[in-house]
């Protein structure tokens, strides 16, 4: 995932730190400086980085740290405040109400995934049973409005445009018109991106919008912009009222600081991020899960709310249950990888923990991801009840683990690294010992009580 570098950097210089005996100005220094480099090397602008060493620097207190209190905890809090504070403004964006006609700007430069993300906005909308409709002002791009059209179509949502007209501000006027007539909910007016800023874009853009009067104004972007991130996202602030922004292409490799920079400069907070070129490949976005889940400490809340959301009625109690006790044997872990195979999204619940998601099944390597499971599962095959049920890893000694090997025909060194993942997965599970089981609507709670 996008900025899984920088989080991976930022975690090994906390845990370093927080392994030296004394922990004097050096130290944290030497930490703050690793966390510096590895923000600057994401490219986080230069600016942003040092206001957030210096606030660090003020919040974390030395005598603190010096009195035994848990030092990685008061850094690592730290800079998950600082983090949060990037991505989010403090002021909500304007949240569009269903049953209630709002218009609905889409601004960006070309290539940022602005159309696609135009599509699975409705969409999103559209499953919630809202009435959404597309208006395609991009008379710039040629295929532009056969793009729309095709996703549109495919989606089953009410689209317009034209081939002949050039003037944007007009199809948009029109479009929105009409779809108001029609009492759509949502009207999404798709604008032009261009190569990079220029005057012409910014006035088209400022034209639409006065034209249509939107009602929230949303700054596509996508998340391998670089350096130049911030000084672009400030442009488009300044020409049009930015809202919202929605980062696409979080699903790749990309460093990623160039957009928490850009995020910064636009005071406007993320509401969706893109995480695949499909329709649904579109997720809400929540800063402190998402910051949790960067940073390694898992994301309790989003774990929670997928386990309702895919986990079959019937399953959950039981699953939970399991949760709760703590005690992660190797049969639940069969079990769990039975479900992943079987259901295919089941994987997205267990995608928001830590290690499931980066180590276990790394998104577009799912086919690498699903063979590893089977031969694990092959070797659990070859286990006696005893060493499924029980959770004590120190059961599994080598004249048991050879015997696995010769059962399954594997080699006893892939008998010892699912062991390595079992325990892996086992430390997380046992952070959910004592889990109340939550209903639905109680997860904050809950996703403090984790993070703690
Ligand atoms: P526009 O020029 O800004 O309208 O960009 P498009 O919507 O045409 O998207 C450009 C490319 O990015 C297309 O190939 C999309 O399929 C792709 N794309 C858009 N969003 C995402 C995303 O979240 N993840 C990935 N992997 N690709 C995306």
């Amino acid at each position: 995932m996008v900025l899984a570098q920088l989080g991976g950097s930022i975690s090994r210089a906390i845990q370093q730190m927080s392994n030296a005996t004394i922990i004097d100005e050096k130290v944290l220094n030497e930490c703050l400086n690793e966390i510096t480099r590895a923000l600057l090397q994401s490219d986080v602008q230069f600016k942003l980085v040092r206001d957030m060493q210096t606030n660090i620097k003020k919040i974390v207190n030395l005598d603190d740290l010096a009195a035994g209190h848990n030092k990685r905890k008061i850094i690592q809090q730290a800079i998950f405040n600082e983090l949060c504070k990037m991505l989010d403004p403090g002021k909500p964006a304007f949240t569009p109400k269903k049953g209630k006609t709002s218009v609905v700007m889409f601004v960006g430069l070309q290539g940022s995934g602005k159309t696609t993300t135009c599509t699975k906005y409705a969409y999103y909308h559209q499953k919630k049973g809202w009435k959404p409709a597309l208006v395609c002002a991009d008379t710039f791009r040629a295929g532009a409005f056969d793009q729309l059209k095709q996703n549109a179509t495919k989606a089953k949502i009410p689209f317009y445009g034209s081939y002949m007209e050039s003037d944007p501000v007009k199809i948009a006027v029109e479009g929105v018109e009409r779809f108001k007539k029609e009492n759509c909910d949502l009207i999404i007016v798709d604008t032009s991106g261009r190569h990079k800023q220029e005057a012409a874009l910014f006035e088209e853009m400022r034209q639409v919008s006065e034209a249509t009067k939107p009602d929230l104004v949303i700054f596509v972007m996508d998340s391998s912009i670089g350096q130049a991130a911030f000084d672009q996202a400030q442009a488009f602030k300044q020409s049009v009222a930015v809202g919202a922004v929605i980062v696409t292409k979080m699903d790749g490799h990309a460093k990623g600081g160039g957009a928490l920079s850009a995020v910064a400069a636009t005071k406007s907070p993320v509401i969706f991020i893109g995480t695949g070129e499909h329709m649904d490949e579109f997720e809400v976005f929540d800063v402190k899960p998402f910051v949790s889940r960067l940073l390694g400490m898992g994301d309790w809340s989003g774990f929670m709310d997928k386990i309702h959301e895919v986990v079959p009625m019937d399953q959950q109690p039981e699953l939970l249950q399991k949760l709760s006790e703590g005690n992660f044997t190797l049969r639940i872990m069969y079990e769990q990888f039975q479900n992943i195979l079987k259901m295919g999204p089941i994987g997205q619940v267990f995608s928001m923990l830590p290690g499931f998601s980066a180590e276990l099944m790394p998104k577009g390597r799912e086919k690498e991801s699903q063979a590893k499971i089977k031969r694990y599962m092959t070797m659990m095959d070859s286990m006696t009840n005893e060493e499924l049920d029980s959770s004590n890893p120190k059961l599994m000694n080598e004249s048991r683990m050879m015997r696995i090997a010769r059962g399954s025909g594997r080699h006893i060194r892939e008998v010892m690294e699912m062991m390595e993942e079992y325990k892996r997965l086992a430390k997380i599970w046992s952070k959910m010992k004592g889990l109340k089981i939550p209903k639905k609507g109680e997860m904050s709670a809950l996703s403090r009580n984790m993070n703690a």
